[in-house]
């Protein structure tokens, strides 16, 4: 028998992720959806244009696939009518699929959505007053085991593509009904006529802010998350700014100087401790980067200013974070590295088999206010889409499972509702 007691127990503070690869479409066509201009040209090209003309056709398809949300070729119609065919037997504009799709009474929506390749993670959109968040997932799973966190509890299954994280922000509009409508000014059709009616023009932006807090850790995939919302990013695309857009990470320190300079987004860090022995508990990717060096990394991110200001995310713990000396001790901290930063406190969203309690109502209101008189903002985030399990972060192991069981409530419901 193996004698299991000197096996290394894997998973716990950084494992080697081993992500599984992604499996090519079995029709063999290529999805363009999550690529830029110049490798959508250089795909024709190699499908036998011309370098010319597959210049041309690759900034048409860039614009109608993230500017106009099309999906099919037929409806790009600045391009020859004979062009089309050759285009849908060579190409795809692929969306993630939806398996589910919730809608809460406070106006929360939430989706499951599927890989071509059968895996499935989570998005949320979280409409407020002046904003509408969505919540994009990087990874199904994490490889990462933060004790309260129930995405914590999954295996890595594998990275999301760049055309998987774009996908999400662009079936959100899809589902918001958010693209323009009309014709495109500049563009004029190969051949000759006009056959789109209407100008062009954008309608109302429900979907203004991205949140990079849904299923995963981003920057332990970075090279597909920055790929992926460059394409956001783009003016040519989904042209949203790098203002609106925030990155989360539980402390990766050798990569956020990177994401920086690379990506450019906010940046907010889920901090959730002040000490480095409650850190490693709860946080265990603490044991490899420590409290100080990772105050240190926010210090020296290049975007950080009064104007944009770090967001430290604190998850209220019952008895495990949430004391007046904590409360100090953040500050003092936060002080200490002299960062821009304010703190949002997230009351814990608790799930079957979490070890943890969240804090009562007074003593988060009593944390907030010790924070916000030594002079740091420290809003309470209001729990959203309880009703449909929504919150961010508390994305749900499992997800196979959780759809079998969602699907018999909801057939059931149905069932009930027939009579
Ligand atoms: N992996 C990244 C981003 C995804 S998690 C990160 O850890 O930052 C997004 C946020 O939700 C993080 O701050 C995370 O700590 C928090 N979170 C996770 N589970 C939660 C729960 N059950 N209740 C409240 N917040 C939670
Ligand atoms: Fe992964 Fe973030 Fe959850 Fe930690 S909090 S397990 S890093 S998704």
């Amino acid at each position: 028998m193996a004698d299991t007691a000197l096996m290394q127990i894997p998973g716990l503070v950084d494992p080697v992720p081993v992500p599984r690869e992604v499996t090519p479409r079995a029709d063999g066509r290529v999805d363009l959806l999550g690529l830029p201009k110049k490798a959508i040209a250089s795909l024709f090209e190699t499908a036998g244009l011309d370098a010319k003309a597959a210049k041309l056709r690759g900034k048409q398809v860039f614009h109608w696939i993230y500017h106009r949300g099309v999906t099919d070729f037929e409806a790009m119609t600045d391009i020859a009518k004979t062009m089309r065919p050759w285009l849908a037997e060579r190409f795809v504009v692929g969306r993630p699929e939806v398996v589910l799709a919730q809608h809460s009474e406070d106006g929360t929506r939430k989706w499951l959505l599927r890989t071509a390749d059968g895996h499935e993670f989570e998005m949320v959109f979280i409409p407020d007053e002046t904003r509408g968040t969505l919540c994009v997932s990087s990874q199904v799973g994490c490889t990462l085991n933060c004790r309260f966190c129930h995405t914590g509890t999954m295996r890595l299954v594998r990275n999301l593509t760049p055309g998987e994280i774009v996908g999400q922000v662009m079936l959100a509009r899809d589902a918001l009904g958010e693209w323009p409508k009309g014709s495109m000014a500049g563009f004029t059709d190969d051949d000759g006529d006009d056959d789109e009616g209407g100008d062009y023009t954008a309608d109302g932006r429900l979907l203004t802010n991205i949140v990079m807090m849904g299923m995963g850790e981003p920057l332990y995939n970075f090279d597909n998350v920055r790929d992926g919302l460059k394409i956001v990013m783009d003016p040519e695309g989904l042209a949203l700014s790098r203002r609106r857009i925030t990155l989360s990470t539980s402390g990766v320190v050798p990569l956020m100087g990177r994401a920086g300079e690379e990506i450019g987004v906010n940046l907010a860090v889920s901090l959730h401790a002040v000490t480095n022995e409650i850190r490693d508990e709860i946080v265990p990717i603490n044991r490899k980067y420590r409290i100080e060096e990772l105050l240190q990394a926010c210090a020296d991110y290049p975007k950080a200013s009064n104007a944009r200001r770090i967001t430290f995310e604190y998850v209220m713990l019952k008895d495990k974070n949430d004391s007046d000396e904590d409360a100090h001790e953040l500050v003092r901290l936060i002080k200490k590295y002299k960062l821009p930063a304010k703190v949002n406190l997230i009351p814990f969203n608790p799930w079957p088999g979490a070890i943890y309690d969240c804090s009562t109502p007074e003593r988060i209101r009593r944390f907030s206010e010790i924070v916000f008189g030594l002079g740091i903002s420290a809003p309470v985030r209001t729990p959203r889409g309880r009703d449909i399990d929504a919150a961010c972060g508390q994305l749900k192991t499992a997800a196979a499972k959780m759809s079998r069981a969602e699907l018999d409530r909801l057939a059931e419901e149905k069932q009930a509702a027939l009579g």
